[in-house]
């Protein structure tokens, strides 16, 4: 039975209720973690009080600013992380982000700052979060991150994004690599598209959407909560010999060739 009763989860990436990490935080809840959730912090302090109130029904532990391009920010999660948990089970990586546009039209006219902003924060902060979590999954652990078909696939508009993901996702291998002997797995969901405050900012993306629904094989696009099923799933000991891998929840898009 997918328990996960007595696991500390750190979950990042909720922006609103239709963030595929709401999605997520959802069913770790009701598979009996106890949630940290992390928010990415704004001067007039409009981001904590509404993912405060979306939470609140999930009775978070924790409920941290956490600003991947500030180190100081990441540092204090894992501190308060260490005084007040002690260990740490389950980290969902659940964010990303590249200007809107960089995310239409030519891909070679993507500019050096749009380029290594996307990757600072849709690529380098899952290294950067496993680094800070591991010496805190004392008792093994289970990493999840989010990553696209753009990744694999030149998907038109995903540009410098599909660039983060690609390097994404070899992160999830040289991490899996890295953190396998101390029973620590790290495993990517790769989502079909769904409409969020990240993916408005993708040019077409309705189109995708469509798109998807017309050609893949369920003939529909997938939920958050589907998608928080599937990271329940590698969370859990059910999935306690999977690691490295890439798990396809875009009800079977990725199969088809036309
Ligand atoms: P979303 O907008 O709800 O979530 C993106 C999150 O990234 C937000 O919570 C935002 O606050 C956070 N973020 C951005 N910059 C940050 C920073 N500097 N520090 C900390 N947090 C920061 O959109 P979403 O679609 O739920 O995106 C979540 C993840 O899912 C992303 O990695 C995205 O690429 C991936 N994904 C989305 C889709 C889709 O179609 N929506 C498909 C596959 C994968």
């Amino acid at each position: 039975m997918l328990n996960l009763t007595g696991k500390n989860a750190l979950v990042t990436g909720i922006a609103n209720n239709r963030s595929i990490a709401w999605g997520i935080a959802q069913q770790l809840h009701k598979a009996g973690a106890n949630l940290g959730i992390t928010y990415l912090p704004d001067e007039r302090g409009k981001m904590e009080k509404k993912v405060a109130e979306l939470v609140e029904p999930l009775n978070p532990s924790l409920f941290l600013p956490c600003n991947v391009q500030d180190e100081d920010q990441i540092k204090s999660t894992f501190e308060t992380i260490r005084e007040q948990w002690g260990k740490l089970d389950i980290l969902i990586h659940c964010l990303a982000f590249a200007s809107k546009e960089d995310l239409t039209g030519d891909f070679s006219q993507t500019s050096r700052s749009g380029f290594n902003t996307a990757l600072e924060i849709s690529t380098y902060s899952l290294v950067q979060l496993s680094g800070a979590a591991k010496p805190l999954m004392t008792e093994g652990g289970s990493i999840v991150t989010l990553t696209y078909l753009g990744g694999v696939r030149a998907i038109p508009n995903y540009n410098v994004m599909g660039v983060a993901k690609a390097g994404l996702e070899m992160s999830v291998r040289y991490l899996a690599s890295e953190l396998g002997p101390q029973n620590i797995r790290v495993n990517a969901i790769s989502a079909g598209p769904i409409r969020t405050l990240a993916s408005s900012a993708v040019g077409g993306i309705l189109d995708m959407i469509h798109h998807v629904e017309e050609v893949a094989p369920l003939r529909r696009t997938v939920t958050q909560l589907e998608v928080g099923n599937a990271a329940a799933f590698l969370c859990s000991d059910l999935s306690s010999g999977i690691t490295g891998q890439i798990l396809y929840v875009d009800a079977g898009y990725e199969i088809m060739g036309m």
